[in-house]
């Protein structure tokens, strides 16, 4: 690049925002050595002198502000600002790693060798290079988080200079901080670096809304200003007679969580009715624990607000996952409006502004581990154990990231934080993998549940284990958390090949006994051929796993002349033509004895079949018909008890039975449903089943005691699969707890 001395304007501006730098960090408090900084910009100065960025400034002036973001909004000490002011060089400049190694030591130059690997974007083109590169983020983030925190530094100075960039590179770099920098600043605990970042992004990806939000807002700030002061004077007074020294601010919602909530509960503008919060930040009296002098507080205010009963949060019991701590309330303020109040100390604020990273131990030495280690400590896991799918793993990794927690307690009384929405066979997974793999399911608050069953904040669980369980295929489906999701699938892989060894042996087996191994490859390639299979490992997996049968081996790799005329007639009932046995799983081996199979249609109701009584079996169960003395088929759900028994004194008797696809006739059935009685709950649960399903009740019987209501319905449903939905929008209605089908007779 064509070297320039800046003007001296520029000269003196640079030396300004370094100034500035120096002067932050001196009021910061860390360790004082600020002749390293002052080393490390003017290494970083000559380095990238001459250079300009897109918008005409002087390239130094970019690393200068990004330290400054480093250490006053992240609050990291000299390491990190001397990083921060070197990043680019080597990405940029001539100098190496080796370079910056012998100059500033080990611990920065590995820091900035850290930051130049990630610092190509993390979306690629494909989609396997975006996630080979959210990778090599993660890696680095958990060789030393201080890289990942610069980076953040870094995108949020970026972010904040985004207008001299063109149009398209806008909106890529813009999407990519909503997509991966906002969540990982969230994780981290970085909360007003993460609400500018997701501000910024929308303000570039939806410039109209964005512009329309922010009109509105300004409209009524005056007034939502004036309200503020009237809702806090008394409770300055109060706080002032307690005794205390704090610090009172207005917080209004930003336009992105406004438009967030908006689209969430599908509300306009008007009805956002938390815009403002008031946030009090009190330094604690000597001698008394921080966590009873909130509820004082609390205590203090509700004393002239009423409280909303249901908008409690205390995050001082137990934090958040990303150590947040802080009391949260909702109160009525003297005009109607509902108003939150966030009750933090000193210290809690340090911690929800600048992260629990600010307080990361760099030291080895230190003992004890909080949830950022325990965090760092997963991911580090999942690393570990690369999936070979990059796609899966970028996958349930964002799934983590954006998570929720809830809290769930073991028998011990431990709290262990899992995501919002984990089962009870992540949990097992997250407590070890053996208590995963060998899971049956769980107790939670002493009643049996199985390992679906969806963690609630506070339950008390207990993992239930057999040493004879395996995981089976659809537990992937059962799970939710990255760590279960990894488990299962390396499960699955060293079971595949185990399988794969298994079935190759019993190939190499049969061609023994057919005296046919030294035609192995001819062989192989017919018998590939026969079952429509490319790769030899399908093949053997198949066999292994039981969906191939090896009986008719010979016919495959001898076959006779006129038998491909026959394969080719689907008539021919000659005994030479194989069977195919692929894709039926070993339980349904065909049997000898011949079945008549009948089709369940509307048409046949009433006249070739009855559905019993025993089991109601709806459209989609699996079923088999029982044939009585007078032809009548009897249709009954596969494991239904009465059937059991017909099966073993009928055997002959027995008919399969499938359903055809139909939505026209609807079947009476009874469901049970339990859960917490609280007021509007029943037209909530009606609304769900007529509004929302369309599905017609024929009656309704519900009891409730203690809090607690259970009760059935009867309803005409059409299939198992519109059952299903129904029972899936129930349980996630917040007061529903179980909506189960009874197949037991009345
Ligand atoms: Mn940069």
């Amino acid at each position: 690049m064509q070297k320039s001395t800046f003007t001296p304007e520029e000269e003196q501006r640079i030396q300004q925002e370094f100034d500035v730098l120096v002067d932050v960090y001196e009021h910061s408090m860390h360790r004082q050595n600020t002749e390293l900084i002052r080393r490390a910009f003017l290494f970083a100065k000559q380095a990238h002198d001459g250079v300009r960025r897109l918008s005409g400034e002087p390239y130094i002036l970019h690393p200068i502000a990004v330290a400054q973001i480093v250490v006053r909004e992240i609050g990291l000490g000299s390491t990190s600002v001397c990083a921060a002011l070197l990043h680019d060089v080597v990405e940029d400049t001539d100098y190496t790693v080796e370079d910056l190694q012998g100059l500033f030591g080990d611990k920065i130059a590995h820091i900035v060798d850290g930051l130049t690997k990630i610092s190509g974007g993390v979306f690629g083109d494909q989609a396997s290079e975006q996630a080979e590169n959210f990778r090599k983020l993660l890696l680095t983030m958990s060789d030393d988080i201080r890289v990942v925190l610069i980076k953040i530094a870094d995108r949020l100075h970026n972010m904040r200079t985004l207008s001299a960039q063109p149009k398209d590179k806008q909106y890529k770099i813009a999407g990519e901080t909503l997509y991966i920098y906002a969540p990982l600043a969230h994780r981290l605990g970085l909360f007003p670096i993460k609400s500018e970042l997701e501000n910024l992004s929308f303000r570039y990806e939806h410039p109209d809304t964005y512009k329309e939000i922010e009109d509105k807002l300004a409209a009524i700030r005056e007034h939502q200003l004036e309200n503020f002061d009237t809702f806090s004077q008394p409770i300055k007074e109060k706080l002032k007679a307690m005794g205390y020294e704090f610090t009172m601010k207005a917080r209004i919602k930003s336009v992105y969580s406004i438009y967030k909530k908006m689209k969430d509960k599908n509300i306009p503008f008007e009805d956002v009715y938390d815009l403002m919060a008031l946030r009090i930040i009190f330094t604690p009296h000597d001698g008394l624990p921080e966590k009873d002098q909130c509820w004082m507080i609390y205590s203090a205010i509700t004393e002239i607000y009423r409280p909303h009963p249901e908008r409690i949060r205390d995050w001082i019991s137990t934090p958040k996952a990303n150590g947040y701590e802080a009391l949260h309330i909702t109160v009525m303020a003297s005009n109607g409006q509902w108003i939150e109040v966030q009750i933090r100390t000193n210290r809690m604020n340090e911690i929800a502004e600048r992260g629990l990273a600010a307080h990361w131990k760099y030291k080895a030495d230190e003992r004890g581990e909080n949830e950022l280690d325990k965090w760092l400590r997963t991911i580090k896991e999942i690393l570990d154990n690369p999936e070979p799918n990059a796609i899966e793993f970028l996958d349930t990794f964002k799934l983590n990231l954006f998570a929720r927690e809830v809290f769930v307690f073991t028998p011990g009384g431990d709290i262990k934080t899992m995501p919002q929405g984990s089962t009870a066979l992540d949990l097992a997974f997250q407590l070890h993998t053996q208590l995963g793999e060998h899971c049956i399911g769980a107790k939670i608050n002493h009643e049996l549940q199985p390992m679906s069953y969806v963690l609630q904040g506070g339950d008390q669980v207990e993992i239930l284990t057999s040493p004879s369980q395996h995981p089976q295929a659809d537990w992937i489906t059962m799970v939710t958390t990255a760590k279960a999701q990894t488990a299962l699938r390396q499960y699955f892989r060293r079971e595949e090949r185990a399988q794969i060894r298994k079935g190759e042996k019993l190939f190499n087996d049969a061609l023994v006994m057919y005296n046919a191994t030294e035609q192995h490859d001819t062989a192989l390639q017919r018998t590939l051929n026969y079952y429509e299979l490319t790769l030899p490992t399908e093949l053997y997996l198949k066999i292994g796993q039981g969906y191939i049968q090896l009986d008719n081996l010979q016919q495959v790799i001898f076959p006779k002349k006129k038998s491909i005329w026959k394969r080719l007639n689907p008539f021919s009932s000659d005994s030479d033509t194989p069977t195919k046995t692929v894709e039926k799983t070993p339980e349904e081996k065909p049997t000898k004895t011949k079945i008549r199979k009948i089709l369940l249609t509307d048409e046949g109701l009433g006249k070739q079949y009855v559905l019993c009584d025993c089991c109601h079996p709806i459209p989609g169960d699996e079923v088999f018909g029982f044939v009585d003395e007078k032809g009548l088929v009897h249709i009954h759900m596969i494991d239904c008890a009465v059937a059991q028994k017909i099966k073993s004194e009928q055997g002959k008797q027995l008919c399969a039975a499938n359903w055809s696809t139909h939505r026209v006739q609807s079947f009476v059935e009874r469901i049970a449903i339990r859960g917490i009685d609280k007021f509007g709950v029943l037209s909530k649960l009606l609304a769900v089943v007529t509004t929302e399903f369309h599905i017609n009740l024929r009656a309704i019987n519900l009891q409730s005691e203690g809090g607690i209501f259970h009760g059935e319905m009867e309803l005409y449903v059409y299939d198992k699969k519109e059952l299903q939905e129904l029972f899936k929008a129930l349980t996630q209605m917040p007061d529903i707890v179980s909506a189960t089908r009874i197949t037991k007779p009345k």
